[in-house]
């Protein structure tokens, strides 16, 4: 059955139109993004969803070869004599600060560009229109999060970084195009999804211990949906519209949390932490793993832990943190160590904040873990959604040294301020024995 105009944006027209009310402050949210549509297929709308957006505005239409087969060329054709576009197709495209001072030149001639692509295509030219003060637009060409938030991750000498961008005009969604995505791609964008739950407890819990923000719009919107997607895991893998637009609204909505929280700890915790780890010191042990491949193994450490240790009736005992230097010069080098322990000062339980936490602990664990049992999805509803929907689950999977994924688990904790399971599960003894099970 062909539904061409079947419109699969669910709450996403609430947000756009600035009308969605929150059922817990009552309050009115918008998002940055002026238009979102998630369609079961675009072909034929193209120009007038652009003409919305960038009237009048001289545009370069750019893609890469692949993309550009996938759908640059069709946009491209749909919007020529319309509007005011020229085409380019990038042969190499490339993330890396030299790719955007390449595009930053192409633009010179345009007031924006329209993305046709994935992350590489689209957060290069995210980052070079913000610098150059000009606009884009993005046709997805996979589900990912990283179309809806406004920072943009590029390379400095092969090392990845998170920057300040802005936001897209409009992102837009054709699921007959994602359907024929990779299978490894649609996969990867359903495990940095389904971290909410290790998210949502590590931020929830670092807000009961060390009185950090915390904000729960994004993660109302998410739950709209979050069981839906889970138990379609499987039509996710097979290409099935429907069940696509879940996993596409989810991602879209994960990727708009940042703009009603204003930092990214609403889906970045205990597991962002450790595939930053294996990013930042796997050398030529790097498989080659992707961020949403890395995020959904390591989503499955921390949620057995958080499973393990947040389950039981008895509170665990919590003993001043223990920075082990001498491990983290020989495994990381010595400069590394500097920064760890900045990273490690917020969250430091020295002596007296050990004993208060202990004490909490032994009158109000219960009431401590509750809220937090909560939000936590079952260990093996997200081991077994993820098998459904061909996700990598193990450092075998992935072809990560067990060794070092180990370390990952191990070491993670020290390279970020955020307070986490992994801190929980350090300081109070336990990490190394869940580690090893
Ligand atoms: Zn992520």
């Amino acid at each position: 059955m062909i539904r061409a105009d079947k419109n699969y944006n669910g709450v996403i027209d609430e947000l756009v139109n600035g009308s969605w009310i929150s059922p817990s402050d009552n309050q009115q949210y918008g998002i940055p993004i002026k238009n979102i549509e998630i369609r079961e297929t675009l072909d034929g709308i193209e120009s007038n969803l652009i003409k919305d957006l960038h009237s009048n505005q001289k545009l370069l239409v750019v893609s890469d070869p692949f993309t550009h087969k996938a759908m640059g060329s069709r946009i491209f054709k749909n919007l020529k004599g319309n509007l005011n576009v020229d085409e380019y197709i990038w042969e190499h495209p490339s993330s890396s600060i030299k790719g955007v001072e390449f595009l930053r030149s192409k633009l010179k001639d345009y007031d924006g560009m329209i993305a046709v692509g994935s992350g590489t295509v689209s957060d290069s030219i995210k980052y070079a229109t913000f610098l150059e003060g000009k606009v884009y637009s993005v046709f997805a060409t996979t589900p990912m999060n990283a179309y809806t938030t406004g920072t943009a991750s590029i390379s400095f000498d092969g090392v990845k970084k998170s920057l300040v961008a802005h936001y897209a005009q409009g992102v837009f969604f054709d699921l007959e195009v994602l359907s024929n995505c990779p299978k490894r791609l649609t996969a990867a964008a359903f495990a940095d999804v389904i971290c909410r739950t290790t998210a949502q407890v590590d931020w929830l819990m670092s807000h009961k211990l060390l009185n950090t923000d915390y904000k729960t719009t994004p993660y109302e919107l998410l739950a709209l949906y979050e069981m839906d997607m889970i138990n379609n895991a499987s039509d996710i893998a097979a290409g099935k519209i429907d069940s696509l637009a879940l996993l596409t609204l989810i991602s879209a909505i994960m990727g708009l949390g940042t703009s009603f929280t204003q930092t990214t700890h609403v889906g970045s915790m205990g597991e962002h932490g450790i595939s930053h780890y294996i990013d930042m010191f796997a050398g030529d042990k790097h498989p080659g793993t992707s961020h949403g491949e890395q995020v959904g193994i390591a989503t499955i450490s921390v949620s057995k832990f958080q499973n393990a240790i947040l389950k039981k009736d008895q509170p665990p005992i919590i003993s001043p943190t223990i920075i082990p230097e001498k491990e983290i010069v020989q495994k990381l080098g010595e400069p590394m160590l500097e920064t760890i322990k900045k990273a490690m000062e917020p969250k430091y339980f020295d002596q007296k904040k050990a004993e208060t936490t202990n004490e909490y602990f032994s009158k109000h664990w219960l009431e401590f873990v509750e809220p937090l049992r909560e939000k936590m999805l079952d260990y093996d509803i997200i081991w077994n959604s993820m098998g459904a929907c061909g996700a990598l689950r193990t450092a075998e999977d992935a072809k990560l040294d067990s060794n070092f994924y180990k370390d990952a688990l191990r070491y993670g904790r020290f390279i970020r301020d955020r307070y986490t399971i992994l801190d929980l599960a350090g300081d109070s003894n336990q990490l190394d024995n869940l580690i090893n099970v």
